[in-house]
C-alpha cells in the first residue's frame, strides 16, 4: 500500500516541465481522478528556479548518499539536501513511500521512466507505463543499492524519475510539458490500482540497463578534441554497434564505436557538458 506521495519538481531550477506541472497542480489540485491519494507537491530549489539555473554550488541531484546527508554540508545545495532529508525522508526511515522527481534533458530521449530497482512493484510499474505509453522508454538504474544513489527520490521508500526531452535548460515545450503529465498520471493511475490489488497481468517489457557514461576525448591539456558525430546526435536509445561513428574530431577524423553493440542516452545531455560526459550507454533487457 502506498499511502504518502511526494512529486516533486524544481530539483534541477531551469527544467521547466517538472516546474510547470508541479506548479500548475499545486495552484489547481491534482487531477480529480487521483484524489483518493495522498499527495504532497513541492519544489525543491526555488533559489535554483527563481536564477533560472541547475543549481546554484553543486548540483542538488547528487546530494542524497548516506554519507553526504550525515556530513556537515559544504554548499547550499548540500545544505538544502539536509533540509529535503528532514521533510521527505529521513532517508531509509522515510513516511512517504513513493518520491517522484520529474527532469528534462536536452537529449532527445523522449519520455522516460528511470527506476532504480527491479523488483516486482517496480516491473510492474513498468510494464503498465509501457503498455499505456507504448512510446515510452524504461531505463534501470540499478548498477548500485537504489540507497547508495544521490538521487533526491531515493529519499522516500521507493523513488522515480521522471526524464522527458529534448527540451532546452530554462523554457518550457508543450510536447514536453504533455509528455511529463501523461507519464506523472500514468504512474499514480498505477499506483491506485496497486492499492487496490488489482494491477492487470501485462506482457513483460523492453527496458534500458545503465552500464557507464562515455567521456569526450580530451588532449592531454583537457581540451576537447571531438564533439557528437551528427550520426549519433538525436539518436537516444537506439541501437549502437562497433563501427558506428560516436565522435567527430576537430581534424575531420571520424570516431568509431569499438565496443559491444549498446544504447546510448543523454546524447549531449547540456547539464553534463563540463563533466565532459559525451552520452551513457545501456544494454536492452527485459522487465
Ligand atoms: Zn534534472
Amino acid at each position: 500500500m502506498l499511502q504518502k506521495i511526494a512529486i516533486v519538481g524544481g530539483t534541477h531550477g531551469n527544467e521547466m516541465s517538472g516546474i510547470q506541472l508541479v506548479s500548475n497542480w499545486i495552484r489547481h489540485g491534482i487531477p480529480g481522478a487521483f484524489s483518493d491519494l495522498d499527495i504532497d507537491c513541492l519544489f525543491a530549489n526555488t533559489a535554483a528556479m527563481d536564477a533560472n539555473v541547475r543549481f546554484l554550488e553543486e548540483d542538488l541531484n547528487r546530494q542524497f548518499t548516506p554519507q553526504k546527508l550525515s556530513a556537515s554540508p559544504t554548499c547550499l545545495e548540500a545544505r538544502l539536501a539536509q533540509q529535503l532529508n528532514e521533510t521527505l525522508g529521513p532517508k531509509g526511515k522515510s513516511d512517504f513511500d513513493l518520491v517522484i522527481d520529474i527532469h528534462n534533458t536536452t537529449s532527445s530521449m523522449g519520455a522516460t521512466l528511470i527506476i532504480l530497482e527491479a523488483d516486482e512493484f517496480h516491473v510492474q510499474l513498468a510494464r503498465y507505463v509501457k503498455h499505456h505509453m507504448p512510446e515510452a522508454n524504461v531505463l534501470v538504474e540499478d548498477e548500485k543499492q537504489p540507497q547508495e544513489h544521490p538521487y533526491l527520490c531515493t529519499l522516500g521508500k521507493r523513488g522515480l524519475m521522471i526524464e522527458v526531452g529534448a527540451q532546452p535548460q530554462g523554457l518550457l515545450r508543450a510536447d514536453v510539458y504533455s509528455l511529463t503529465e501523461k507519464m506523472a498520471e500514468v504512474i499514480l493511475a498505477f499506483v491506485q490500482l496497486y492499492n487496490q490489488q488489482a494491477v492487470p497481468a501485462l506482457p513483460s517489457c523492453d527496458a534500458f540497463r545503465f552500464i557507464e557514461n562515455i567521456q569526450y576525448p580530451l588532449d592531454t591539456e583537457g581540451h576537447r578534441l571531438a564533439m557528437i558525430h551528427p550520426q549519433l546526435q538525436d539518436r537516444d536509445f537506439a541501437e549502437l554497434d562497433q563501427g558506428m561513428p560516436i565522435f567527430q574530431h576537430f581534424d575531420g577524423s571520424t570516431e568509431v564505436w569499438h565496443g559491444d553493440t549498446v544504447y546510448p542516452h543523454f546524447i549531449n545531455e547540456a547539464a553534463y557538458h563540463k563533466l565532459h560526459v559525451a552520452f551513457a550507454t545501456a544494454v536492452k533487457t527485459q522487465l
